[in-house]
């Protein structure tokens, strides 16, 4: 009696993990028919940006930079900005709701719309990975790398300068020098390789860049 209900607990548990892993399945599925941009398929730019900041409507301007980002990356899904009211400097990509949000304080440090354009370019990059993950591609340190390489390609795409992600990570690197930070050469356990390392690497990433001009 007591074995035939230890098996039942066993195969409800496993029954559970199997309905788990395909409802989320499922969930991501959906997802991704959600955001499938069909109408980029007909080739149709968005808005190009004017090149100009900072801009009085800092939510248009994200989002008008950021869409000519995802059109640079040849992202075919749809993807939502949305500007937070915190003077921190940060910029992350939700997965719940695809959208990349972006601190005032991030926007108003940025010192030209390339630089602007770099940050979402970074993230955008995320994206980019998380779709194309079926291969196992690397920890949480490697694809920050990966999301700076891709976001110096897409800035190149874009028309801005690539250089604006290197320049704005060395101001960073000061950032942290200016409050003392002793660490801020080789950060352990977070979930960003330090400024500094992504700086070299992300001028490694533009000298590989196929030349334009
Ligand atoms: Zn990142």
């Amino acid at each position: 009696m007591f074995d035939l209900v230890l098996d039942l607990l066993i195969m409800l548990i496993v029954i559970t993990g199997f309905v788990f892993v395909i409802v989320d399945s499922i969930s991501w599925i959906i997802q991704f028919v959600i955001h499938r941009r069909w109408y980029r398929t007909a080739k149709s730019p968005p808005e190009q940006p004017e090149k100009k900041h900072p801009q009085d409507d800092v939510e248009r301007h994200v989002r008008v930079v950021g869409e000519w980002m995802c059109y640079a990356a040849g992202m075919s899904y749809r993807v939502n900005f949305q500007v937070e009211d915190d003077a921190h400097i940060r910029a992350w990509i939700d997965f719940s709701d695809w959208t990349i949000r972006i601190t005032k304080g991030f926007y108003n440090d940025c010192r030209s719309e390339d630089e602007l354009a770099a940050v979402l370019a970074h993230e955008i990059g995320h994206l980019a990975i998380k779709i194309g993950k079926k291969s196992g591609s690397g920890s949480r340190i490697d694809q920050e790398y990966k999301a700076d390489q891709l976001a110096a390609s897409y800035l190149s795409n874009a028309g801005y300068d690539p250089n604006a992600l290197a320049r704005q990570l060395w101001r960073h690197t000061v950032y942290d020098l200016r409050v003392g930070d002793p660490d801020f050469l080789n950060r352990q356990g977070l979930t960003h390789p330090p400024f500094i390392k992504r700086m070299v690497a992300a001028n490694s990433a533009v000298r590989l860049l196929p030349q334009t001009s």
